[in-house]
């Protein structure tokens, strides 16, 4: 299946009782196949408006983070655990993320991504099984896995910025095409 086909699924899927309540879904948007992966919870207002993924406060502080780290946002691509907003924003349910996860696990299939930024909690325990981000943040896992704050975070505490910028520095020098040395 192409991104385009999968899109177009995932904006008329029914499989679990967020459909009933998001305006649009948000697939994701970005280049494919794509150098980097970056992965958040799920769409809030302002994406479930647009159909846009981290269009928010978040994302602009997700925009700014990426200039600093030297990262352009259209050569990455950015999208949630779960695809449709849930209702007050309040946390996926463990069905919600179950329901949607092999739409995430065909994006990252078809996009083949060098690296795959998990951003915030639910990113890191869905991809990962882990239970909290403290201890991972900051390393790369299994060759391209790297658990980072999510931005509403980063939005919430400012003096994150810092270690969010240099976790997505990482994450490009790590997608960086291997050269072979020239003899
Ligand atoms: S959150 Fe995922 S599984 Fe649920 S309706 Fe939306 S696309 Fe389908």
């Amino acid at each position: 299946m192409d991104i385009a086909t999968l899109h177009k699924k995932i904006c008329v899927c029914q499989l679990c009782d967020l459909a009933l309540s998001r305006r649009v879904a948000v697939p994701g948007e970005g280049p494919c196949p794509s150098r980097i992966m970056l992965i958040g919870e799920a769409p809030g207002k302002y994406e479930d408006e647009s159909g846009r993924p981290f269009v928010g406060r978040a994302g602009k502080l997700l925009d700014e983070a990426l200039i600093k780290a030297g990262i352009k946002r259209n050569d990455v691509f950015i999208t949630s655990v779960i695809k449709c907003r849930p209702p007050e924003n309040r946390k996926p349910k463990r069905c919600e993320i179950d329901a949607c996860n092999p739409y995430l696990m065909a994006q990252m299939e078809i996009l083949s991504p060098n690296v795959v930024c998990l951003m915030g909690n639910v990113a890191a325990q869905t991809v990962l099984g882990s239970q909290g981000i403290a201890a991972l943040r900051g390393k790369i896992f299994s060759g391209r896995f790297l658990v980072t704050f999510h931005p509403a975070a980063v939005l919430r505490n400012r003096n994150l910025m810092d270690a969010f910028i240099s976790d997505l520095k990482m994450a490009n020098a790590s997608a960086l095409p291997v050269l072979s040395s020239a003899h």
